[in-house]
């Protein structure tokens, strides 16, 4: 017996009726074949990187009738390690937190930070699930602008979280779907802004593609010792070519990954999960190995983008946001006609596309000629 439509069925939120899931278009690669629209590492692992991870999750495999290891600890340990590469400060084992994709991460964070009468600031345009782990934790969402050129305009963003007090404030670096990166001064200013005497709130700075940042571009990991509410987050997703994996972590005070294990679901990472990503880590070397390739192909990109007539942002990240179109969605539907599917996200006219091998760059170039001509 069905009740009818209009009789609030299923019993959902009253704020999420209505409400498309998040997502990117998901098509099979036999039919599309150039897939540029979710930022992935177009590099798949070695050999011997999937025997090793295979060996791994067949020794979790034995243990599967016994809950894992709920604080995680060689994990933990092999992410430190992993962090401390990339910052002369060093990262500690009991500084890292872990979840299912860096998206629970912050997810985690807004539960444990944000709630009912709390405030979560960002600025747009930026990371569409943002507002998302705002609303799934009622917390209010307050987003201020960003620059014509997608830059943070410091004075204004500082003045907002003056005048907001929240107590989260998600600064992605590089951005998405710009490829903006944030110099530390902002990240510095940003942290002292948002630390009340009444407040005490929390900078996020989701590094989701931070190993993609350009030569010069330091990590918000160097302010870590500085800002005892800072909180950097990265993920496994991108650069280090494990979407599949489901892992993101992030590095903080000792202080603020305790509070997370109150909200956190019990046994929230498998054991699958925690063998595959110590074993995956200790391939970092290799999986990281085409990082600067891709940074290669980025530039070249732009510059080809640029040449060819259009308006580009300068990307610290695996992918290129450009424009500016008339029809955006014309454009993308051309290109997936011709079997490259790139993302229609971002501020409207703008279209952002994935770095790929040089092959798949070139099928898009190819393909944009194609559907809109030569511009320049
Ligand atoms: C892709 C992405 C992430 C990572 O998501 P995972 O859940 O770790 O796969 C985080 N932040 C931004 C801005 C992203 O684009």
């Amino acid at each position: 017996m069905s009740a009818p439509a209009d009789a609030g069925w299923p019993p959902l939120r009253e704020e999420l009726r209505g409400i498309e899931p998040y997502g990117a278009p998901q098509l099979p690669i036999d039919e599309v074949p150039v897939q540029l629209n979710v930022n992935e590492n177009p590099y798949g692992p070695s050999q011997a990187c999937i025997d090793d991870i295979a060996a791994a999750a067949a020794q979790a495999a034995a243990t599967l009738n016994r809950y894992p290891d709920r604080e995680f600890v060689a994990l933990r340990q092999a992410l430190a390690w992993y962090l401390s590469k990339d910052t002369p400060a060093g990262v500690l084992p009991e500084q890292v937190w872990a979840a299912n994709g860096s998206n629970e991460v912050m997810l985690q964070l807004l539960q444990a930070f944000g709630g009912p009468g709390r405030t979560a600031v960002s600025f747009a345009p930026t990371y569409s699930m943002y507002p998302e782990y705002a609303r799934d934790t009622n917390t209010r969402w307050v987003a201020g602008r960003r620059a014509e050129d997608f830059a943070l305009d410091l004075d204004g963003a500082r003045a907002l979280v003056r005048a907001e007090r929240p107590s989260v404030v998600l600064l992605p670096s590089p951005n998405n779907p710009t490829g903006t990166a944030l110099p530390p001064e902002a990240v510095a200013a940003l942290c002292e802004a948002a630390a009340h005497d009444d407040v005490n709130g929390i900078v996020v700075v989701d590094e989701a593609y931070g190993e993609f940042r350009r030569e010069g571009v330091p990590s918000a990991l160097d302010l870590l010792p500085s800002y005892r509410n800072l909180v950097v987050t990265r993920t496994m997703s991108k650069a280090f070519a494990g979407a599949g994996l489901r892992l993101g972590y992030l590095a903080a005070a000792p202080e603020i990954c305790d509070a997370i294990r109150v909200v956190r679901l019990p046994y929230h990472l498998s054991a699958v999960t925690q063998a595959v990503a110590v074993a995956a880590l200790g391939h970092a070397p290799e999986l990281l190995g085409k990082v600067d390739e891709l940074r290669r192909e980025r530039d070249a990109l732009v510059d080809w983008l640029r040449g060819a007539g259009y308006d580009v942002a300068d990307s610290d990240a695996n992918f290129v946001l450009f424009g500016r179109f008339a029809d955006r969605h014309a454009v993308w539907q051309g290109l997936l006609e011709r079997g490259v599917l790139i993302r229609e996200t971002g501020p409207d006219g703008w279209l952002r596309v994935s770095v790929g091998t040089p092959e798949e760059m070139a099928a898009f170039r190819t393909a944009l000629t194609d559907v809109n001509g030569e511009r320049a």
